[in-house]
């Protein structure tokens, strides 16, 4: 038991530690960055505006990192709620169509009458949102990503499928390790926070991929002990 005390002692303290490095790094970053906006908009560096560009994206790329890195490391307690699942992908669901546009993809919903789950919302939101996303980025043009939700048993079912590439079977068993990436801009920390999250929820995350794409299934258990 106190061994076990220990080690999450020092994972608080990691979680901790990250998160300050994470805001004492990210605020010179901002500041840096409203400098080269500033300067992006003045004639005297007008020559130089391809690297100011550069900057400017590098500066977000970093940002976009210590932001997926703190949510992944942020050991915090879940703030579980009743919640429905459907209603909570109903609201998500203008951003994720915004998103959808903007590639030329498409994405629809098949909700069927589900359990209430005790959910931490703002957690449930960014799971659902990275498997979108990566769905999304492994479509081409005009593929359809659809979101299913139903009940398997006494379990509520998330599936987030995709009409993609699918994942090469040596790729599968890296999912989820922090930084494992296939994109020349990824970060490889989308799916490390889906699992952390899933696993903070109790819920399991199961794959099936193959060449018309790919499927993820996010299996929550409704009968919770807590
Ligand atoms: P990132 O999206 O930044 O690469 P992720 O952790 O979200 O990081 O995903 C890690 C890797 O898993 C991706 O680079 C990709 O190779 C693979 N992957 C995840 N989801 C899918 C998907 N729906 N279809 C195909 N490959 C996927
Ligand atoms: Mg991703």
């Amino acid at each position: 038991f106190e061994k076990e005390m220990a080690r999450l002692d020092r994972l608080n303290l990691v979680g901790q530690m990250a998160a300050g490095i994470g805001h004492e790094v990210r605020n010179p970053l901002t500041t840096i960055r409203g400098f080269l906006q500033l300067m992006e908009g003045k004639d005297e560096f007008a020559k130089s505006k391809g690297y100011i560009k550069l900057m400017i994206e590098e500066l977000d790329r970093a940002n976009l990192i210590i932001s997926e890195f703190l949510s992944l490391a942020k050991n915090k307690t879940v703030d579980l709620r009743p919640l429905n699942l459907n209603t909570l992908i109903e609201n998500l669901f203008p951003l994720l169509q915004a998103d959808a546009m903007v590639s030329d993809k498409n994405i629809k919903t098949e909700l069927q009458d589900i359990e209430v789950l005790s959910l931490d919302e703002k957690e449930i939101r960014q799971l659902i949102l990275n498997l979108v996303r990566n769905g999304m980025e492994a479509m081409s043009r005009n593929g359809t990503l659809t979101l299913n939700t139903f009940m398997d048993g006494d379990r509520v079912v998330l599936a987030v499928q995709d009409e993609g590439c699918g994942i090469k079977d040596q790729d599968i068993e890296k999912l989820g390790t922090p930084f494992f990436t296939t994109k020349e801009s990824g970060t490889g920390l989308g799916l490390a926070t889906c699992y952390s999250i899933s696993a903070r929820h109790n819920a399991q995350i199961d794959i099936e991929t193959g060449n018309s794409g790919t499927t993820f299934y996010v299996k929550f258990k409704t009968k919770q002990k807590y």
